[in-house]
């Protein structure tokens, strides 16, 4: 196969070929922040670097199938920037460019929880009046992630598509505090939502993470997905409960991202599989996982736009060799 995006398209469910054999894919469409960061981890630092929501998880998911991508920059917006997203074959028809600078975030992690994040500075720049269209012909796009936005926005988004298969909803701790009711509100219309640990005893106050992740599905979302970082992630849903280890590493160089990636990994290889059903739910959880560690391995997005499909599968192979449980004779 070749090695990355070798795709034929034909109108959102398009031919490609694996190892010989033919294979029908979906597209994926993402909505979400195109961003500068400026970060710090105890072990790598940038004043300013490439980020956001949606360049981490289309970047993830294009590793999977075509990927289109709807977002505002300003007119900082590096030209070596959008380079890189089309050398990944984004579809880049739904990026605006506005006037003014592009989405500036700032945080910093430290080294007893890396997991969080610390905001030291949000400048929501050109992002302020976002209003996101999505180009005519990606309304009927049949995966669509809401990656992390305002989650009013993200309500004008799912007005403009035309019933998508599958609707995947992240947020985080911001929108929970400060627009709660439109966050419940989104929930209402999607298949399954992704949460950290901390979002999801936020978003429902309760602190064991099972009980909660039930009381996220009375709430709309048909499946949840809470993410426990470095412990792995657990799927909820009307068939029961799904737990996936993660990738153990040595060291986690800056964990900006590990969200977004495992979420753009995890609907890029369920639209690659094209059908909706626990066996591809599983073994996307298992892909966005092993997506994000590589997020982590290095600052920004670095990690993410280095990857093949070639090294995401030799890492499988190591993950499987210690993440299989051994049957007990009782
Ligand atoms: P993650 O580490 O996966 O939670 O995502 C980090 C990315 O989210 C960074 O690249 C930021 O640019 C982006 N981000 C941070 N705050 C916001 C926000 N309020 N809205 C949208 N994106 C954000």
């Amino acid at each position: 196969m070749s090695e990355n995006n070798n795709f034929y398209d034909k109108k959102f469910e398009g031919n490609f070929k694996d190892k010989g054999k033919v294979i029908i894919m979906s597209e994926v469409l993402i909505v979400g922040s195109v961003a500068y960061d400026g970060l710090k981890t105890p072990y790598a630092s940038t004043p300013r670097t490439l980020g956001g929501s949606c360049t981490y998880s289309s970047m993830a998911s294009s590793l999977y199938t075509k990927t289109h991508i709807v977002g505002v920059v300003g007119e900082d917006f590096r030209a070596q920037d959008i380079k890189l997203l089309k050398s990944k074959k984004i579809g880049l028809d739904g990026l605006a460019r506005a006037k003014g600078k592009t989405f500036f975030w700032k945080g910093y992690y430290k080294k007893e929880d890396m997991n969080v994040a610390i905001t030291l500075k949000t400048d929501l720049n050109v992002f302020a009046q976002f209003d996101p269209k999505i180009p005519e012909k990606d309304r009927s796009i049949p995966f669509l992630f809401l990656a992390n936005i305002h989650p009013g926005l993200q309500m004008n988004v799912i007005r403009q598509m035309k019933k998508p298969k599958f609707t995947l909803l992240d947020t985080m701790n911001l929108w929970i505090n400060i627009a709660r009711k439109d966050l419940l509100n989104v929930m209402k219309k999607v298949d399954l939502m992704v949460l950290n640990d901390q979002e999801v005893k936020l978003l429902t106050g309760m602190s064991h993470l099972k009980e909660a992740a039930r009381a996220v599905l009375k709430l709309g979302p048909k499946r949840v997905i809470v993410k426990k970082g470095e412990h792995g992630a657990m799927l909820v849903g009307p068939e029961g409960t799904f737990l996936a280890p993660a990738m153990p590493l040595d060291r986690v160089v800056d964990p900006t991202g590990a969200g977004d990636t495992f979420a753009g990994g995890f609907i890029g290889y369920l639209a690659r599989r094209g059908t909706v059903n626990l066996e591809n739910l599983k073994q996307a959880i298992v892909v966005g996982s092993l997506t994000a560690s590589f997020t982590v391995q290095e600052l920004g997005v670095k990690g993410v736009a280095g990857l093949t499909l070639a090294k995401v599968r030799q890492r499988a192979k190591e993950f499987y060799r210690f993440a299989s449980l051994p049957l007990i004779k009782l």
